[in-house]
């Protein structure tokens, strides 16, 4: 008798795509990478490349029929090449979340509409809206982002009340903005959240996420929160998963105010790199419940083994491997990305830690 394997399709080509083939190859699918780069981290990893752009129908269309099912590792995919793939396969997760994500304004909407808090923020199309927005939101240090587009600090900067509005419109030079308050926060923390077919999720975190120059630096299991806060982060990654129908894995990146509340930040439609230390950490991996749920197969146990600690590589970091290679209980990744540029994730190490949670699953 002939068992003939899964075969997943994913749009895009980096790390989040290279790791969930590699998980996918555990499971016996096979995946096929759809990128403009023939020698990507995915495509290293993949039963097969597809190279071309997202707006090439005819080449979609192949690695469409090539696949059983299809996914995406990037949230900046255009939606409208989701919603080409979708004539010919089902696309995990939906098309509703990738869009929501995409643009700032419509995300902050969305997670208040369904009662999450963010920091207070509003709409800027002019110069003028800045000194508008200044005044419903009200505090002296503001954030000022452009709705789309925007990833790892890219597109944004702070706006004080005394700053011309002029000058900081024009800075940023994008036809829709957004201004925040800038929250003093205690620290940020993500959860992520796999949701499969049958609506059972699995979630990991809250992990706590450090930055340095707007870029994850590194990131914490468990997040050194009190349990009434990390519960909170825990339910509005679950409300948020649960009011989209959630197929796959998606995180919520949060920030914890001085009195442990929680204002969500942003939502990736994907896996996330808060997340890599549950290759290591768990019995089942962000990444295999990325192809499980996409696939129709069931979320597996999320619970972990060990606490984790998960430092990246950037840049030139990962010239200062050799000292990875030695440390104990180190988990050494690396990306197969041949050149090195400022600010480029080009790596990461997980290293294992005692357990000191009895509470395995989800704290
Ligand atoms: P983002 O591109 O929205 O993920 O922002 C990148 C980083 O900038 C966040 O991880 C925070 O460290 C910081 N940041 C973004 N928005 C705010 C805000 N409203 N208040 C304070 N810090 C922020």
């Amino acid at each position: 008798m002939k068992s003939r394997p899964i075969t997943l399709g994913i749009l895009g080509g980096g790390q989040l795509g290279r790791m969930s083939a590699l998980a996918a190859a555990r499971l016996g699918i096979k995946v096929h990478i759809y990128t403009y780069d023939e020698g990507s981290p995915a495509s290293q990893v993949a039963a097969k490349t597809f190279v071309g752009k997202y707006d090439d129908k005819k080449k979609l269309k192949k690695f469409a029929e090539s696949v059983d099912f299809a996914s995406y590792e990037f949230e900046n995919i255009p939606v409208e090449t989701v919603r080409y793939i979708r004539e010919f396969r089902p696309v995990y997760p939906d098309c509703r979340l990738l869009e929501v994500s995409q643009n700032r304004i419509s995300e902050k909407k969305y997670l208040n509409d369904i009662g999450i808090h963010t920091a207070k923020w509003a709409p800027v199309r002019s110069a003028e809206d800045i000194g508008r927005a200044v005044k419903v939101i009200g505090g002296d240090r503001f954030i000022l982002k452009t709705a789309r587009l925007g990833y790892d600090g890219k597109g944004q900067l702070v706006h004080r009340r005394k700053d011309d509005p002029a000058r900081s419109w024009s800075e940023l030079n994008a036809g829709e903005l957004i201004l925040e308050e800038a929250v003093d926060f205690d620290c940020e923390v993500s959860v992520i959240i796999a949701r499969d077919m049958h609506g059972k999720s699995a979630l990991y975190g809250p992990v706590l996420n450090e930055h340095k120059h707007h870029i994850l630096s590194r990131s914490v299991i468990p997040a050194p929160i009190s349990v009434r806060t990390a519960g909170r982060a825990l339910d509005a990654a679950h409300l948020l998963a649960d009011s989209v129908g959630l197929r796959g894995v998606l995180a919520l990146e949060m920030f914890v105010t001085k009195d442990g509340g929680i204002l969500a930040n942003e939502i990736a439609p994907r896996t996330h790199n808060s997340g890599h230390w549950t290759i290591d950490a768990c019995a089942c991996s962000q990444f295999e419940q990325h192809v499980r749920t996409v696939c129709g197969l069931p979320v597996g146990d999320a619970g972990r083994h060990s606490d984790a600690e998960m430092i990246n590589l950037i840049g030139r970091d990962v010239t200062k491997i050799a000292k990875w290679y030695k440390t104990e209980n180190a988990c050494v990744h690396l990306y197969g990305k041949s050149e090195i540029k400022d600010g480029r994730k080009m790596g990461h190490v997980t290293i294992l830690k005692p357990l000191t949670s009895s509470r395995k699953k989800s704290l």
